[in-house]
């Protein structure tokens, strides 16, 4: 008879999946999965209990066979099963599809906006939000090719 806590009835792998409003990012078979949350960075295991949350802009990471792979993720819902998660993500870009002059140029925009006095300012948190995803595509992009750690 199984024990309660018997291990070897737990999934090996993760599904991960990330989807935006017009494409599905990725599809991958993964041994876990970090992700950015409102609550701060969350890892997850196969057989992670179920739970649903806010996702964050900032660095997705997964591991696929000793291999750290990661993805520039922005605002949106992470839902987690004991063997999928799925992320829904109001945009999501692998490092090596990440365009580095253009991540440059909207960090560029957004602190020049941010040095503007107030009440010149379109919206001050929308601007932070524009900020904190060109810096992440920034460090994303940094990461490619250095996958495996
Ligand atoms: P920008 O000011 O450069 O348009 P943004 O933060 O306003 O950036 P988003 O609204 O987050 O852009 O994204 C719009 C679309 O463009 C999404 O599909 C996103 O994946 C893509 N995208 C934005 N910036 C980059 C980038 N630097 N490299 C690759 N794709 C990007």
């Amino acid at each position: 008879m199984p024990q309660k806590n018997d291990r070897s009835s737990r999934p090996t792998k993760l599904k991960l999946v990330v989807v935006t409003p017009t494409r599905i990012e990725l599809e991958q078979e993964v041994d876990y999965v970090v992700a950015p949350t409102i609550k701060g960075m969350i890892g997850i295991l196969p057989g992670h209990i179920r739970l649903m949350t806010v996702l964050d802009t900032g660095v997705l990471r997964y591991r696929i066979n000793g291999s750290n792979y990661y993805m520039a993720v922005s605002e949106g819902y992470m839902e987690v099963t004991p063997e999928k998660v799925v992320v829904l993500a109001e945009a999501a870009e692998l490092a090596e599809n990440i365009d580095v002059e253009r991540a440059l140029e909207a960090k560029r925009k957004a602190e020049a906006e941010l040095h503007r006095p107030m009440d010149e300012r379109i919206s001050f948190a929308r601007t932070q939000v524009s900020l904190q995803r060109a810096l992440t595509r920034l460090q994303v992009a940094k990461k490619y090719g250095k996958k495996k750690e």
